[in-house]
């Protein structure tokens, strides 16, 4: 039997939140008054969806692949952005073998989305909608997220490859990207 190698990574993001709709998140727009602010489309939940896997695979992260000082990169399709760092992690030997996600959000309630995110995330990545949790949570009033000047995503993700490959390191790639 072949021998694996497992490495998890973690990915978090904020976006503050001005008003007007709609909402990107996990790549699905949602209905909402409220749109999250940044240099790309601001989509969170991808942000730190990129950020779990380019951690778990030792190559960096998302500003470092992205810069925002890149006109490039402005308004950018963050779906785009996941599927191009998700190569990267592949091209490495690397299998995704499950991501869970949650995301901190005052309102509108994700519970009828949850479904749609998961299975857009999946389709960036190649992958089953059942390797693809999303989890919701309110700021229950509090801080940022409660007061809905905010919106946060947390993911953490397992990876696994044939430990045969494990002499491919994360510089080599990176480099040859840049
Ligand atoms: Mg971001």
């Amino acid at each position: 039997m072949t021998e694996r190698t497992y490495r998890t990574g973690i990915g978090h993001d904020t976006h503050r939140l001005a008003r007007g709709g709609p909402l990107r998140l996990g790549g699905v727009t949602i209905p909402h008054d409220h749109h999250a602010v940044g240099h790309s489309d601001a989509d969170a939940l991808l942000h730190a969806v990129t950020d779990a896997l380019l951690g778990a695979a030792a190559l960096g992260d998302i500003g470092e692949l992205f810069p925002d000082t890149d006109d490039d990169n402005r308004d950018r399709d963050s779906g785009e952005m996941l599927h191009l760092a998700a190569k990267q992690v592949q091209q490495q030997g690397w299998h995704i073998v499950n991501l869970d996600c949650i995301v901190f959000l005052e309102r509108p309630k994700l519970s009828p989305h949850k479904q749609a995110i998961a299975e857009r995330i999946a389709g960036l990545l190649g992958l089953q909608s059942s390797q693809v949790n999303v989890k919701a949570k309110t700021g229950e009033g509090l801080g940022s997220v409660g007061q809905s000047l905010a919106i946060q995503a947390q993911v953490i993700a397992l990876l696994s490859r044939n430990t045969a490959d494990n002499h491919v390191t994360g510089d080599v790639v990176i480099r040859a990207a840049t």
